[in-house]
């Protein structure tokens, strides 16, 4: 049988920052023909809104220490006013948006991470996605929007970073549908020196990889982007790319693919 398409598509958080940015996307999003599911995050107004509730963001190696009182902003910013927007924003342009999380009848479902050397705090690893429930609301014609929380199925709303969501989501639904997975952010795609726009890398497999992160060309937020796409891949995810948001109508001059 021959399997239907679908896009998973992740926003960075620039996106949600940027108003023109923000409208690029909108277009090129709900002019996407065929299903499709979004997931976006929202970090940078999460440490900002904590800050102005006087509460210090705590983060380690850029990832953020989520406690009690983090995970009550988080829920607020990545839930509410991110998702929200997001929705209203797609429904503006006749797009049906779904804001979900993953607690949202039970379709990411979550494992605390046990602390280590660093104890992230109320932070989830995807366990579950149920690929049905998320096809019957795609076939009643809803384009889901995730957040990035999950739950662990006993009360709990985990912090879960969206490029893995992302990641979970496209593999969970890789035996019912030939799954497509984006990670647009504001770059043109991973580029060989983040100083020159122009120095998009087109393709990207695992020993290009080592190679450029010993080089150094590669780092921060792009290490565990490439590391979500391989684990897709070798999970039967068809397609990862990573770059602009003209890649979802098609249209990018340049961008990355990610490849085993
Ligand atoms: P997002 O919210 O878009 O997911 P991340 O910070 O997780 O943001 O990842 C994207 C960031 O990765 C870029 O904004 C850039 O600063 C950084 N980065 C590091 N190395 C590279 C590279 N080689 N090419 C492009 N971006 C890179």
């Amino acid at each position: 049988m021959v399997k239907q398409k679908i896009g998973i598509i992740k926003i960075g958080g620039a996106f949600l920052e940027d108003e023109k940015l923000l409208e690029t996307f909108y277009s090129a999003f709900a002019s996407m023909e065929g299903l499709k599911v979004l997931v976006h995050g929202g970090g940078k107004r999460a440490s900002k809104l904590s800050i102005d509730l006087g509460i210090t963001p705590q983060m380690v190696h850029g990832r953020r220490i989520t406690d009690a009182k983090s995970l009550e902003v988080v829920t607020m910013v990545y839930a509410g006013w991110a998702n929200k927007t997001l929705v209203a924003g797609l429904q503006g342009r006749g797009c049906n948006a779904l804001g979900l999380s993953g607690a949202d009848a039970n379709l990411i479902r979550a494992l605390k991470r046990p602390a280590s050397d660093i104890d992230y705090g109320l932070v989830g690893d995807v366990e579950r996605v149920d690929a049905d429930g998320l096809s019957t609301l795609l076939n009643a014609g809803f384009t889901p929007v995730f957040c990035a929380l999950t739950h662990d199925g006993r009360g709990q709303l985990l912090n879960t970073n969206a490029d893995s969501i992302a990641a979970d989501l496209a593999m969970g639904l890789s035996p019912l549908y030939e799954v497509k997975l984006v990670y647009c952010f504001e770059k043109q795609g991973v580029l060989r020196d983040v100083s020159d726009p122009e120095s998009v890398i087109p393709r990207i497999d695992p020993d290009h990889f080592k190679t450029l992160q010993k080089e150094g060309a590669i780092s921060e937020g792009m290490i565990p982007k490439l590391f979500n796409s391989f684990r897709a891949l070798q999970a039967g995810v068809d397609q990862v790319y990573i770059g602009p948001v003209s890649l979802l109508s098609g249209q990018a001059p340049k961008s990355t693919q990610i490849h085993l």
